[in-house]
């Protein structure tokens, strides 16, 4: 049984996305604003629908502004892992994709976020499956069906790698818009360190410029390891010692040195 997304138990909205600011303002366009005033974009006669691609390394914000997005709408949100659906008798694979496209229809309104896309357009450009074609098939006639004036239903894709997406998602009316998620920059790595650090027990120590100047390649999930790897070992000293104390500057710079960035081998 597929896991059928989730309902969002605590809303996450573009504030608790740092940086990526191009991002928010093309989803804005592209996507939010057509869902908030369809009127107005249907008197202009301007196309919408489709789906954004979002592509780049790992851990660094696909999958979490998709869930922004959602939280921006106050829409349900469905992440589905395309190697989930996949399903080794015929024609289950699409059962699975329709299923998928009937839930969220049914819970409107809904963003849908298919992370992996490549893995179809891969199998694809390799011709090694008729199962898979079946599958890309599907896909294309889901999206196509999508009417975002009516259907309020969003759908978002992603990949790390783009090269392999089947271009056939890439045309108008699919996955029409392909936009870059970058790494953080140094003002972005600042605001998610205060993000993920807010609400936790931190002295007066933290340096949040320094941190974001020690953390070059770092990406959005790095940084949440950092923080996850300097909790854990305060907690741990406070459980050996009995001492309540607070996270430092020196907590966190010592997670850092002990962690690599992993964006660099993207
Ligand atoms: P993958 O390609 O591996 O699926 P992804 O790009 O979808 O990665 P996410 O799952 O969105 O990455 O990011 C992992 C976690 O890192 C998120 O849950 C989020 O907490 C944090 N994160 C990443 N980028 C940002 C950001 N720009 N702002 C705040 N948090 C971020």
């Amino acid at each position: 049984v597929i896991n059928l997304g989730e309902r969002l138990a605590e809303r996450t909205t573009f504030a608790d996305v740092g940086g990526l600011d191009s991002l928010k303002q093309t989803i804005e366009m592209k996507i939010i604003k057509p869902f908030t005033n369809p009127g107005l974009f249907s008197k202009f006669s301007k196309k919408t629908g489709g789906g954004i691609l979002l592509y780049g390394p790992p851990g660094c914000g696909k999958t979490f502004i998709a869930k922004a997005t959602a939280g921006e709408v106050g829409a349900n949100f469905y992440p589905v892992h395309i190697t989930e659906i996949l399903s080794p008798y015929f024609g289950e694979s699409e059962q699975n994709l329709h299923n998928i496209f009937e839930t969220a229809r049914a819970n409107k309104p809904s963003v849908l976020f298919f992370d992996e896309i490549d893995t179809l357009g891969y199998s694809r450009s390799k011709s090694s499956s008729d199962l898979m074609r079946g599958l890309v098939d599907s896909m294309l006639t889901e999206l196509q069906s999508i009417n975002t004036n009516t259907d309020k239903m969003l759908v978002i894709g992603a990949t790390n790698m783009p090269w392999d997406v089947d271009s056939a998602f890439k045309r108008p009316g699919r996955f029409d818009k392909l936009v870059f998620v970058p790494p953080p920059d140094r003002e972005a790595r600042k605001v998610i360190f205060k993000l993920k650090l807010h609400g936790k027990p931190v002295d007066n120590s933290i340096v949040y410029d320094l941190l974001a100047e020690k953390t070059e390649h770092y990406s959005g999930a790095d940084i949440e390891n950092v923080i996850e790897i300097a909790t854990e070992n305060v907690l741990t000293e406070i459980m050996r010692t009995n001492q309540e104390r607070l996270i430092t500057m020196e907590d966190l710079l010592a997670a850092i040195r002990s962690t690599k960035p992993s964006t660099l081998e993207w």
